[in-house]
Parts: C-alpha cells; structure tokens; sequence
C-alpha cells in the first residue's frame, strides 16, 4: 500500500529534489576531495616540522657535547661540582637537557626520566627526544639528551587551523553549489511555466463551445435517444477535463462549508452517468451519509477526478465500486491497474503511466493537494492488470452545522 503523506507536488518541490540532489553529490565530492587535500596538507607539514625539529635538536646536541669535549681538553681534571656546575651554564636554547654517564645515571639533569637511551631522535609520550652519544666520556659525560614537548602542541594547532579552512572552503562551495543549482534549474522552470500558460491560454478558449455543445445537446429532439446519450457523455467528459484544468490555474479563494460528501458523490456519478452506461460498466455504490467541511468545486474535483480516472482505465464491461464508510472514501475498479514503481509519481503534475488513453496528467495532482489541503490521507492499493483502488480518509468532522445528510 503506498500512502502518501503530506507532499508538496508542485514545481518547487521538484526544484527543491533536484537541487537537494544535485547538491548532495557536489557538496559529498567536494567534500571527499577537501578531506583528502587536507589529509595530504597536513601530513606534509607534520612530515617537514618533524625533520625541522630533528635537525635543530641534533645540531643543538652537538654544539653541546663538543664544548663538553672542548673544555675536557682545556682541563683535564674536574672535581664533580665543577662538572656539575659547568654543564648547568651550558647554553641549550628553547630544549630541556640532560647529562648522562655511561651507566645512564643523571650528572646534571632538567629532564625527569628518559625512556630510553637509543640515539638520533624519537618521540615518546608526547615529547620528541635527542640523543648524542660521546663514547670518550669527556667529563663522564657519555649521553647528551635533549627533551621538547611543542611539537605535538604545534601540530594540534596545525590541524585546527586546516580544519577552519576546510570547513570555510566547504561552506562557500556550498553556497557556490546551491547557485549553481538554481541556475540549471531556471531552464527547467521557464519550461514548466510556459506549458503552465498554455494549458490555461488554451483551456480559457474550451469553456464556450462546451457549454454551447452542452445546451444544444438538451434542445436536441429528433435525434435517435443511443446517439444523443453518446454525444452527452463525450461531451460531459470535455467538460469534467475542463473543469480539472481551469481548477489547477483559477487558484481563487473557495468558499468553505459543510458537505454531504454522500450526496456530492451520487450528483457527480449522475453527471456522468452517460460515460459509465458508455462503457458498459457496473457500479457498486455504498454510501453512508458523511458530513464534511470543504469547499464545493474541490469535493467535486476530488470525486471527479477519481470517478473519471476509474472510467478511463476500465476496459468495456469492468466493474467500480464506490463505497463510503466510517469516513472512508475507496474507489475501486477493475481496470488496468498501476505499475509498483509508478505509484509515488502518478501524483506528481503532468506525469502520466499511459500513453493509450488520452490525458494531461494533473487530475492525480490535484486529488492529492485537495487532500493535502484538507488533510485528507491519501491511499493507493494497485495492482498492474488487477485494478486500483483509492483510498482517502477524512479528518474527524468538528463543525456543529444544523445540516442533516440523511
Ligand atoms: P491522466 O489520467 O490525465 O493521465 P492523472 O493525473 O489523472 O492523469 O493520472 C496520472 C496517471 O495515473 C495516469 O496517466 C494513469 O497512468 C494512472 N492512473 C490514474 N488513475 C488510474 C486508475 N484508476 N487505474 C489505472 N491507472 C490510473
């Protein structure tokens, strides 16, 4: 069962489909292509700060343990706190440092613990580590260990400023992708807008001669009774086509009042009776009295619509039923049935899933804004070559009008 919910079927939400589409695929791939330039950026300049940071640390390690080596050929002989005291006075720009001896005992020390003793450059627990080792012991110093913790500050920051900017570029592709958007829908808009005007140029030009046709049918008296009925229903089933397209472009304001939606139904299925007689049709109707609150001319569309639909798409000696129960409305008939994936797009405007019976596409369009519009649910149960049936429910009535629709 496909139930419709509440949609807006008019060009603007196709535009806003298309759009929403269209911006998904751009904004997704741009997006892909950000995270992956981004990514590359990123590891690039964590890549060279981190050989920046190598190469400053081991240069500073050397300069340091050469003037160890210097002032241990200067004098040859130093008592501990003059060792000590010496290596505290060293200059080490921005690093902590650390003297080791052999046994990897701390001489003079700014770093807590070193993790390990393994030359080069490492990184451990946040911090990026240097070590130089002198395997001539000047002054017993056999490790010069350099500790700094920026780096990892620094590449943090790196990482938050290219996500800024990512998230910056991402936004006004976006804006840039939805312009871009409506500017290849405009063409689609002018199209659909130029199709609108014709249909209401043309249908302006229908309403006389129907109406002429239709009063000359009832002045009509020699004429053989079978042949009069066929020149009627053809000529009420213009006039039902008529009023569906003068409904979909007249847009005025409707006067809302209380209905019975029973007799509104018996009226409509008596103005077409000729067409259903036409095609030798059998009709069920089984209708309780049911009070709503809607305007006339959109009751009228929506049993119209529906009725005309069943007719048109019944083949010779079908069979409809119309039955009103419990403020449910079901059309049911016997006809040709609709395909599982048409049953959503069948009530968008214009759409049509036949092409042997002749049509405009807008009567399922507008059932649906009329149930939209008074919030009826909209059902749909079909079957391709078994028959549909149309389901609406109308809202509980909350009027208190003295109408009886006995
Ligand atoms: P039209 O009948 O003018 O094409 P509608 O908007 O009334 O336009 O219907 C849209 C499409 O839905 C039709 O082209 C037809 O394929 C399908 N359809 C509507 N009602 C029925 C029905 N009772 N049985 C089978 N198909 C239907």
């Amino acid at each position: 069962m496909t139930t419709l919910k509440e949609r807006v079927i008019v060009l603007t939400s196709y535009e806003r489909k298309s759009l929403i589409r269209f911006l998904a695929l751009y904004l997704g791939s741009v997006f892909v292509l950000l995270a992956i330039i981004g990514y590359l950026f990123f590891e690039n300049n964590r890549t060279s700060m981190k050989s920046a940071m190598k190469f400053e640390m081991m240069y500073q390690g050397r300069m340091l343990s050469s003037k160890i080596i210097m002032k241990a050929m200067k004098e040859k002989k130093l008592d501990q706190n003059t060792t000590k005291h010496f290596l505290s006075s060293l200059k080490h720009c921005r690093f902590s440092v650390g003297y080791f001896d052999k046994e990897q005992h701390p001489i003079y020390s700014e770093i807590g613990s070193v993790g390990q003793f393994k030359p080069d450059f490492y990184m451990q627990n946040n911090c990026c580590y240097t070590v130089i080792e002198d395997p001539s012991d000047h002054l017993g110093v056999h490790y010069v260990v350099l500790k700094e913790h920026e780096l990892l500050h620094a590449f943090q920051q790196l990482r938050i400023k290219i996500i800024g900017y990512l998230v910056l570029s991402f936004l006004l592709m976006g804006v840039v992708g939805y312009f871009l958007g409506r500017l290849f829908l405009h063409p689609v808009r002018e199209q659909i807008e130029s199709l609108d005007r014709f249909i209401a140029d043309t249908t302006h030009e229908l309403n006389t001669p129907i109406s002429a046709i239709l009063m000359t049918i009832q002045s009509l008296k020699d004429i053989d009774e079978k042949k009069k009925k066929r020149l009627e229903a053809s000529a009420k089933r213009l006039h039902v086509m008529y009023s569906s397209l003068t409904y979909r472009f007249e847009g005025k304001e409707e006067k809302i009042e209380d209905l019975c939606f029973d007799k509104i139904i018996e009226e409509r299925v008596g103005y077409i009776r000729e067409l259903i007689d036409s095609k030798r049709l059998h009709l069920e109707m089984m209708l309780e009295p049911t009070k709503v609150h809607m305007a006339r001319t959109s009751a009228e569309r929506l049993i119209d619509n529906l009725l005309s639909n069943a007719v048109k798409y019944c083949d010779v000696g079908d069979s409809i039923e119309i039955t009103l129960r419990n403020r449910v409305l079901m059309v049911k008939d016997s006809g040709i049935g609709i395909d599982e994936t048409m049953k959503e797009d069948i009530f968008k405007r214009y759409k049509r899933a036949n092409n042997e019976r002749g049509g405009f596409g807008i009567g399922l369009n507008i059932v649906l804004r009329i149930c939209r519009q008074y919030r009826i649910k909209l059902e749909l149960e079909s079957e391709k070559g078994s028959g549909s049936t149309f389901i609406l429910t109308f809202p509980k009535y909350k009027g208190s009008s003295a109408l009886q629709c006995l």
